[in-house]
């Protein structure tokens, strides 16, 4: 293997970006993170009314270490709704894009994040980086992911990698009608398709062995059941993006070790904290995820409590890069509450149904009848016809549903295979709530 690609790509972006001369060890980079940090700070309490009154009396100077960050306040999400306008350090001419996240169930009030110009550069950036740790000028790209308006996620990566010399097209929704794929992939000689898990499964089912080199799954949660299953169809590799809106669409990515995401520091400043207590934890130990954005020019986070749970890991990388990694990322655990009082995550679903052989997407829906029904609707692959049995017994292993099943408290509904799902970027949709009255249902995870 080419040694030159071996260390994470994520490593000489960030030493760019934080303007760092010479070998940058993981002193150094700590250092001039600090650094922006405290710049971030005078930044928004200077420009933000929101951050004024939140920070006031906070010296931005006094902030040494990462444990002083505990002096300052959480945003939360509730923030985000509730104080809009307030948070943007920019005047509304200068906002290039506004992203909108509506949030679970009927009556949830939509998150608005602002993005400048120069928030968007420096996506687009790590983007093109991030990428380098596997593609090159020779690979050709596709991306299943929203690509039709300007600044969207999609095209900001078409575009960061065309900058790169690298070539990319987009589809969205991903695969109409199914089987025209592996032959725009044939004739696009495309190498690498960038996608949701769940379109990447799919499309691993169609192309055949050896024609992909890599992917790189993002936006949503993989189980390594699924990620195994990609391998195994098309003997490609796959790779782990982590970014949600709120990190700028781009937060980190896998290098060839497969040791957890590389973040890109220069931009971002990840806390892990006990969702209980809000006190930060030692790497290593699971927690939620809490983003400070540096340099964020149209609205800055500080301490965003994200909801996503994983683990993060400052050691040295068997890569050896030193930017930190995120790992075992779990994502958002919002559970649906079971008769038993017990909560089921779609992500321990994802780990137990992705198993089944021929399965490609799942949605679970929630009912009442005499006692609460679980009913499933599923996507399989052409050929896998009769996978309901599997189904079902996968459905019953997970711990949530077979304590509640045993009880007696929920049975098995319908299970029905369908042909496609609505393709949604920004909202999982997985677990499907019908049981409540007077709401139309509740999107639990
Ligand atoms: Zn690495």
């Amino acid at each position: 293997m080419d040694k030159r690609l071996i260390r994470t790509s994520v490593d000489p972006l960030v030493q760019r970006r934080l303007a760092i001369n010479g070998q940058m060890g993981r002193k150094d980079l700590e250092q001039a993170q600090l650094q922006a940090l405290r710049s971030t700070l005078h930044y928004a309490l200077q420009h933000s009314p929101y951050y004024r009154e939140q920070l006031a009396g906070c010296d931005p100077e006094q902030l040494k270490t990462y444990g002083d960050l505990e002096e300052i306040p959480f945003l939360t999400p509730h923030a985000i709704t509730k104080q809009g306008h307030r948070l943007l350090c920019v005047s509304q001419s200068r906002v290039a894009r506004v992203v909108t996240l509506h949030t679970s169930g009927s009556t949830g009030v939509p998150k608005r994040f602002s993005f400048s110009t120069d928030d968007l550069a420096s996506t687009a950036d790590f983007f093109l980086h991030g990428m380098h740790t596997f593609v090159n000028e020779e690979d050709r790209v596709l991306v299943l992911l929203p690509y039709q308006q300007p600044a969207s996620v999609g095209e900001l990566l078409i575009d960061a990698l065309a900058g790169g010399g690298i070539h990319a097209e987009g589809m969205w929704p991903p695969l109409p009608g199914g089987s025209d794929l592996p032959q725009q992939i044939r004739e696009g000689r495309i190498t690498c398709v960038v996608g949701l898990p769940q379109h990447l499964l799919a499309v691993s089912a169609l192309v055949s062995p050896g024609e992909l080199r890599s992917m790189l799954l993002c936006s949503d949660y993989a189980s390594p059941a699924l990620r195994s299953r990609i391998e195994e169809n098309c003997g490609c590799r796959t790779y782990l993006h982590y970014g949600t809106t709120e990190s700028g669409l781009g937060g980190g990515v896998e290098c060839l070790m497969h040791a957890g995401c590389h973040l890109r520091e220069s931009d971002l400043l990840v806390e892990i904290v006990d969702p209980y207590t809000g006190r930060q934890l030692p790497d290593g130990v699971a927690g939620e995820v809490v983003l400070t954005t540096l340099g964020r020019e149209a609205m800055a986070l500080v301490r965003y409590r994200t909801g996503d749970i994983a683990v993060l890991d400052r050691s040295t990388c068997a890569c050896g890069g030193v930017t930190a990694r995120l790992r075992s990322i779990r994502g958002r655990m919002d559970g649906c509450l079971l008769p038993s009082g017990a909560l089921l995550y779609s992500q321990d679903m994802d780990d137990s149904l992705f198993l089944v052989p021929g399965l490609l997407d799942y949605r679970v829906r929630l009912d009442r009848g005499s006692v609460d029904q679980l009913h499933i609707d599923y996507m399989a692959v052409p050929g896998f016809m009769e996978i309901v049995g599997d189904l079902m017994t996968m459905t019953a292993k997970v711990p949530a549903i077979r304590d509640n099943l045993a009880s007696g408290k929920l049975v098995m509904g319908i299970f029905k295979q369908v042909d496609a799902f609505a393709a949604i970027h920004t909202l999982k949709r997985t677990l499907i709530d019908q049981r409540t009255a007077g709401e139309l249902y509740a999107v639990c995870s």
